[in-house]
C-alpha cells in the first residue's frame, strides 16, 4: 500500500479538518500528516479572533485538539512556510501540501483620512484583545468618542470590545495587559456605521443581540432608519434572519436610555465620505453622507452630510490573505486561485500536489463550521489526484525535525502545546476569582514554556 506523506500549512480550523477529514476518508493507501503553523500555538482565528467573551465558540478548540491528539498528526509550531521551511523543503519530504493560511490582516478602505493617526484596523485590535503574540502589548485607548466602521460581526466584535466595562470581561481568558488596557479606557460612546439598512447588515442576530445584553451601555437607534422600503420589507418576510435582526432592532427602539454610563449608536443608511483631521494629523471626526434605498436593494447618497467628532476609529471591513512564497496569489481577492481547492498556476492549470482550503482558498467569509466542507471538497481531489502527487527525495518522518533543528528553528509540538496548554488554565485556576484560562501573550514565554 503506498502512503501519502502530507504537509499542512496553517493549524487553524480549515487546516485541522483538512487533516481530520484525510485520517477518516475511506482510501487506498496509509497516511502521515505534518502540520506547519507560524504560532507556537494552534487553533488559528479560533484562538486569535474570536472574541474571548464567547466562550461557546472558543469552545470548538475541543473537538479540534481532539483531532490533533489522535496519534496521526504531528504538529510543527513555531514553523513560518518561507522562512523556516520552503517549497522546496516540502517537495524533498512530501507527496502534497495543502495550504490553510486563513486571513489576518484587514482589509483596506479607499476613505480620505484613513491614514490618520487613531485610525485602526480592527484584526489589529482583534489581534491585541486576542492576546496574539506579534501585536505591540499595549493599545491606544485614549478616546471617548469611537467609529466603527463596517456591519458585519467583525464589526459587532470590535464594537462590544470597545464598549464594554472591562470588569464584565474579567470571567474570560483575557490576557492581563488587555484587561488593564480596556480598564483605563475613557470611551462613552462607540459609534457604528453601515452604508445600508438594518435589513441588510451582515450581523448575526446572536450577535447582535448580544449587544443589547451588555451591562450599563445603552444601545442608541434612530427612529429614522426604520423607514422601510419594500425591499427591506420582503427581506424582513422572506428572511428568517432578518426578521430576528428586524425584530431586535425595533425592541431597542422601545428601551428607556439615559442612564447608562456608555452608549453604542447604531447608524445606518450613513456612507462614510472623509475621517476628518485635527490639523495635526490625527483623527478629529468622521463625515458621512447619509444614503437611501435605491429600490433595487442598494442605496444612493441624497447629498445630506453630516459629520460626529470622534478620536479613534477602526474599520471593520473585512480580512485580507497573504500571499505565500512559490504559490500562485489573488492580488484582487486575497486568495490563492484554486479550482475546488487544487491550486492554479498563471494559465489556469492545476498545480500538481499543491492545494488549498479554508480562508486562503475561498476568502475571508463564513463561519468555522463552513472550514469543514470547504476542506471536504479539497481533499476529495487530493485523494484521486494520486498520479499527481509529488516524489519525495526523502520522505522519512525522521529528516523534517532534523532539517529544522539543523536551522535553529525552535519548534513546538503537541506535548509543548498540551503544557503551554495546562500552563494557560493553572494561571486560570489560581486567579482570584478563578478563571478558566489566562493566556501567555509574548512569543518567547509560548516556545520556552512549550519546549521546557
Ligand atoms: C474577529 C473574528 C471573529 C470570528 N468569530 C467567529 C465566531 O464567533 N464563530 C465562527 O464560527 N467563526 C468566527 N470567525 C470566523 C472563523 O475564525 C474562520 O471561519 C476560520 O478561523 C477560518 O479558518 P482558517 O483555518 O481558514 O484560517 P485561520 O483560522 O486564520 O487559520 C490559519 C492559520 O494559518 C497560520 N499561518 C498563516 N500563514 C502561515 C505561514 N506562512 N506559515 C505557517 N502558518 C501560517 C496562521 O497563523 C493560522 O493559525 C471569526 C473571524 C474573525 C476574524
Amino acid at each position: 500500500m503506498t502512503k501519502l506523506r502530507l504537509a499542512i500549512v496553517g493549524a487553524g480550523p480549515a487546516g485541522i479538518y483538512a487533516a481530520d477529514l484525510l485520517v477518516k476518508a475511506e482510501r487506498h493507501f496509509d497516511v502521515s500528516i505534518d502540520l506547519f503553523e507560524q504560532l507556537p500555538a494552534p487553533y488559528g482565528l479560533v484562538r486569535y479572533g474570536v472574541a474571548p467573551d464567547h466562550p461557546r465558540i472558543k469552545g470548538i478548540i475541543t473537538a479540534l485538539r481532539e483531532v490533533l491528539d489522535s496519534g496521526v498528526i504531528r504538529f510543527f509550531g513555531n514553523v513560518r512556510y518561507g522562512v523556516d521551511i520552503t517549497l522546496d523543503d516540502l517537495k524533498k519530504h512530501y507527496n502534497a501540501v495543502i495550504f490553510a493560511t486563513g486571513a489576518i490582516r484587514d482589509a483596506s478602505l479607499n476613505v480620505p483620512g484613513i491614514d490618520l493617526e487613531g485610525s485602526y484596523g480592527a484584526a489589529d485590535f482583534v489581534s491585541w484583545f486576542d492576546g496574539h503574540p506579534d501585536v505591540p502589548r499595549t493599545w491606544p485607548l485614549e478616546a471617548q468618542s469611537v467609529a466603527v466602521i463596517g456591519n458585519g460581526n467583525v464589526a459587532l466584535d470590535v464594537s462590544r470590545i470597545l464598549a464594554k466595562h472591562a470588569d464584565d470581561l474579567l470571567v474570560t481568558e483575557i490576557p492581563a495587559n488587555v484587561y488593564e488596557g480596556l480598564k483605563a479606557s475613557p470611551v462613552t460612546d462607540v459609534h457604528v456605521f453601515g452604508r445600508r439598512g438594518p435589513a441588510q447588515v451582515k450581523f448575526t442576530p446572536l450577535e447582535l443581540r448580544e449587544l443589547g445584553e451588555m451591562n450599563d451601555v445603552d444601545m442608541i437607534v434612530a427612529d429614522e432608519d426604520f423607514e422601510l422600503d419594500d425591499a427591506s420589507k420582503a427581506a424582513i418576510e422572506s428572511n428568517k434572519q432578518v426578521f430576528v435582526i428586524n425584530k431586535v432592532l425595533n425592541q431597542w427602539r422601545e428601551r428607556p436610555v439615559g442612564q447608562a454610563s456608555r452608549r453604542l449608536h447604531l447608524h445606518f443608511y450613513a456612507k462614510p465620505l472623509e475621517i476628518v483631521s485635527d490639523g495635526a494629523g490625527r483623527v478629529a471626526a468622521i463625515r458621512y453622507e447619509r444614503t437611501k434605498p435605491d429600490a433595487a436593494g442598494g442605496v444612493v447618497g441624497t447629498g445630506e452630510i453630516r459629520e460626529i467628532p470622534i478620536q479613534a476609529l477602526y474599520r471593520a471591513v473585512g480580512y485580507f490573505g497573504s500571499p505565500l512564497d512559490g504559490i500562485p496569489f489573488d492580488d484582487h481577492h486575497g486568495v490563492i486561485p484554486n479550482h475546488e481547492g487544487q491550486v492554479l498556476d498563471d494559465h489556469n492549470e492545476v498545480i500538481p500536489g499543491v492545494y488549498a482550503t479554508g480562508w486562503i482558498k475561498r476568502g475571508p467569509v463564513g463561519l468555522i463550521g463552513h472550514t469543514k466542507s470547504d476542506a471536504m471538497e479539497t481533499l476529495s481531489h487530493l485523494v484521486r489526484d494520486q498520479a499527481n502527487w509529488w516524489s519525495p527525495a526523502d520522505p522519512s518522518e525522521e529528516a523534517v525535525p532534523a532539517l529544522l533543528a539543523s536551522r535553529g528553528v525552535a519548534y513546538t509540538d503537541l506535548e509543548g502545546w498540551h503544557k503551554l496548554d495546562q500552563h494557560e488554565l493553572a494561571l486560570g485556576a489560581s486567579d482570584t476569582p478563578p478563571r478558566l484560562r489566562i493566556k501567555v501573550v509574548p512569543r518567547e514565554e509560548m516556545i520556552e514554556i512549550s519546549r521546557a
